[in-house]
């Protein structure tokens, strides 16, 4: 039986022409004529596997075809990986980062940071033409090789391999050592014995355990973020000025407040007007970093808060949403369950903690920007102690209405593994809705043992 493709219906053309241009940081622009013709023509030739309709996407995934926004971050997460090859040919610097934290300071130094699922990303993209198991194979291959070359400890989600093997034209490596993430301090290092040793490095070395309220602790890490831009500043051969810094937290502050507001707005609706995965792939606009592009995911979510308000005035449900679903929350780092097989099974994912915690962070404006970075960075309420972080994340749940929790951790994610326990105890003692802690194998499509755990506790709620 040979394999189906997903096809934009022409019946949703017109109203998507109406719709708003994407500008990017470069100035230029793309219509959505062109956006339509690369989604319908250009994109499924060259990513079959985006368009297959089978198992682990079903027909759910970004194909809520009268939501344009939709589409258009599928536009932009299909030609991430030609963009960022075109911003290298271009001179544009690219860091390598890790570690959950806002990217104010990179857009500052003109330099584009990634995080390892970017990075990923970037690697995948570059071989055209592979159904979703193909790609899939590529991808175990690389980990698999990062795996023997690295640590089998390690989470590998950082793309170690792809640096190491010059797959990917990465400047700089760049990360903060935060809480978060335990694959930051072995992928740095290993970086430094690798076969390609002249990459150059830098750790933000971020203070920790309950320094947030210590000015010794601010001015410390101050002091590492202008180190951090210097750094970036070496690989441009520009100077950025604390003049750029400010401007870059402006913008910045734009995305969080818009990608909050967005967040309440689904939140406020009665019926869930987006299903998991354009919820997810809206909201994480806010940090303006997804796409490697920030003006570009500036653009997209001024226009999705356009639609998604008008959804929740005009109680439209999301594409595919069930009636009256059960509604789960995600905790844990670089994770979240197949949305798709989820909503077969009767749930919608309303929230995750990770990323949300720094989108909701806005940066003081006045003053010194490298301290009102450093401040804010250290009261992320994803990287406080467990009692605190416990007690946002119960604010997070109540607000989004959730009916359970579920904390993830991926195999070789040491800190959030050893976490997950006592957040989730303290999580059901004071709500009492129902919770499970989940380990994810990385890099692989939602294999059936974990999707049978997530449908078992689904049909529990
Ligand atoms: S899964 Fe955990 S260890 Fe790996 S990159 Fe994410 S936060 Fe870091």
């Amino acid at each position: 039986m040979g394999t189906q493709l997903f096809r934009y219906s022409e019946d949703n053309k017109e109203k998507f022409l109406e719709s708003d241009n994407i500008t990017f940081n470069d100035g230029s622009v793309v219509t959505p004529e062109e956006i339509w013709h690369y989604l319908t023509v250009e994109g499924p030739e060259k990513y079959p596997g985006s368009f297959e309709v089978n198992l682990y996407q079903g027909n759910r995934a970004s194909r809520d075809e009268t939501l344009p926004t939709s589409l258009k971050t599928h536009y932009l997460g299909l030609t991430f990986s030609d963009r960022m090859e075109k911003a290298k040919d271009r001179g544009k610097s690219i860091a390598f980062i890790q570690g959950g934290q806002a990217v104010d300071p990179y857009t500052a130094a003109d330099t584009i940071a990634l995080r390892p699922g970017l990075v990923n990303q970037w690697y995948g993209g570059l071989e055209h033409g592979n159904d979703i198991n193909k790609a899939n194979l590529r991808r175990r291959k690389s980990k698999e090789k990062a795996f023997h070359d690295m640590s089998f400890e390690a989470c590998q989600t950082g793309g170690y391999e792809h640096v190491q093997e010059g797959d990917l034209r990465i400047d700089v490596i760049a990360p903060y050592t935060v809480l978060r993430c335990s694959d930051v301090s072995y992928g740095v290092e290993a970086h430094r014995h690798g076969p390609k040793k002249d990459v150059k490095l830098f750790n933000v070395d971020y203070p920790l355990r309950y320094q947030a309220d210590k000015p010794w602790a601010i001015e410390y890490f101050a002091q590492n973020l202008r180190r951090l831009v210097g750094t970036l500043d070496e690989v441009t051969g520009r100077v950025t000025t604390e003049e750029d810094v400010t401007k870059a937290i402006q913008l910045h502050n734009e995305g969080r407040r818009l990608g909050t507001e967005l967040a309440e707005l689904w939140w406020s609706a009665d019926v869930p007007p987006t299903n998991s995965a354009d919820r997810a792939s809206l909201v994480a606009l806010g940090n303006l970093e997804v796409h490697g592009d920030v003006q570009a995911s500036l653009s997209v979510l001024k226009e999705a808060k356009k639609f998604i308000a008008e959804r929740v005035r005009n109680g439209v449900k999301g594409h595919a949403v069930i009636d009256n679903p059960k509604r789960i929350f995600i905790l844990g780092s670089c994770v979240g369950i197949n949305g798709s097989r989820s909503e077969d099974a009767g749930a919608i994912v309303v929230g995750r903690d990770d990323q949300w915690s720094h989108c909701t962070s806005l940066v003081e404006e006045e003053g010194d920007p490298y301290y009102n970075l450093a401040k804010t960075t250290l009261e992320y309420p994803y990287e406080q102690s467990i009692e605190k972080r416990a007690h946002w994340t119960i604010e997070q749940i109540r607000k989004s209405r959730a009916d359970g929790v579920i904390f993830i951790h991926n195999w070789g994610c040491n800190t959030q593994a050893a976490v997950a326990r006592p957040i989730v105890d303290i999580i059901k003692r004071e709500t009492g809705i129902p919770t499970y802690i989940h380990e994810l194998e990385l890099g692989g499509l939602q294999h059936e043992q974990e999707q049978n755990r997530v449908n078992a506790f689904i049909e529990m709620l």
